[in-house]
């Protein structure tokens, strides 16, 4: 089997020299054990901050090993009771094409309900991301108006369609006229603000002219401040990520307009989407029955290529390559 193997702890950006590309003879399967067939390999922002020596709600990735990441794959050899040859189940088996496991949080995949890329995106953690964020953290009422970063990526499109579905007003910011576009013409927003070429902090006035209740932010820095500048009495912002310093060498300053929070009332709250865990199930029927109805589009970007396509292909989340939940195919 064919897999990659984090070589050097990365600085900023990283590059080939961050992975080793290895093939390793696979050992005879053990009682209680599944081998599955990697399909799908699920290509996370986070995944830059598991390769930094640091302590974070999971440990880093450890030099010499596989990457970590979440995959749908299927069982070709079983000692499980619990999995037969053929099913489709999702599980972190790694940037590997076959793994074996115990069956320890290797969940059944049901693809009569989506494919499996889907279920890496709006039905898999982004879309648990969106939802309990934007429902629970932010505690969404309809009428209120939602600002969401990265807004044409996997967790921000989602959160932009639930909103629109409760009956909010909802701004994206993204990158490029083309992820604008798609937006406000497919994706139902009702406005969408590029970043790279139009002044957030005054656009969100003009879009906003009341204030902003909820601000789900997915990339910090900048356009974090641009949010706080445009804040209604009582707002809510989700801190859910910060992807604009994933990558910075040294941390950046903080929000320099944080006394906002004070003058509105406001707050802003921080959230891991794993403290939900037990109840994605509702999550998950809540949204695959929206996606039924047509109130969300799943936007999935399928690369091809396999494992060693993994490095080049996770920097597409930084350079903003990718459109849609970012999902490696084998
Ligand atoms: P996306 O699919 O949104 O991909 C990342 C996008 O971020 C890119 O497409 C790009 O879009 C944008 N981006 C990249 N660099 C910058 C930058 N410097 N400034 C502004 N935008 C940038 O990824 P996900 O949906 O998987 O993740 C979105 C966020 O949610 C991340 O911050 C991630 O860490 C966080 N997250 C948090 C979880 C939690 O439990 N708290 C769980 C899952 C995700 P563009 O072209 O618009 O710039």
């Amino acid at each position: 089997t064919q897999q990659v193997r984090l070589a050097q702890r990365p600085t900023g950006l990283t590059d080939a020299d961050t992975w080793d590309v290895t093939t390793e003879e696979l050992p005879e399967l053990g009682d209680g054990q599944i081998l599955v067939k990697v399909a799908f390999i699920s290509l996370d922002p986070a995944m830059r901050g598991w390769l930094n020596d640091v302590r974070s709600y999971v440990p880093p990735v450890g030099l010499g090993e596989v990457m970590r990441s979440l995959d749908i794959a299927t069982v070709v050899e079983t000692n499980h009771p619990d999995f037969a040859v053929g099913d489709t189940v999702s599980g972190l088996f790694g940037v590997t094409e076959y793994a074996i496991s115990d069956g320890r949080g290797v969940q059944q995949v049901d693809l009569a309900v989506a494919p499996g890329p889907t279920w890496l995106g709006a039905l898999g953690m982004p879309g648990m991301t969106a939802y309990f964020g934007l429902l629970e953290v932010g505690k969404l009422k309809a009428g209120e108006t939602v600002v969401v970063s990265a807004a044409a990526g996997a967790v921000g499109s989602v959160v932009g369609q639930i909103a629109k579905a409760k009956g909010a007003t909802v701004i994206g910011i993204a990158g490029g006229a083309q992820k604008c576009r798609l937006l406000t013409e497919e994706l139902g927003f009702d406005a969408a603000i590029d970043y790279r070429d139009e002044d957030v902090l005054r656009r969100l006035r003009e879009l906003a002219p009341k204030g902003i209740d909820i601000y789900f932010d997915n990339v910090g820095g900048e356009i974090l401040d641009a949010a706080l500048a445009n804040l209604r009495r009582g707002a809510r912002i989700v801190l859910c990520g910060a992807i604009s310093a994933y990558n910075a060498d040294t941390l950046p300053p903080g929000p320099s307009r944080y006394m906002s929070l004070l003058v509105h009332r406001a707050s802003m709250t921080g959230f891991v989407v794993f403290d939900y865990a037990d109840r994605y199930g509702e999550a998950v029927a809540d949204i695959a029955k929206w996606l039924s109805e047509g109130k969300i589009k799943s936007r999935e970007h399928v690369v091809e290529g396999g494992v060693a396509r993994f490095g080049e292909t996770l920097n597409l989340l930084f350079s903003g390559g990718n459109t849609g939940k970012l999902v490696l195919a084998l």
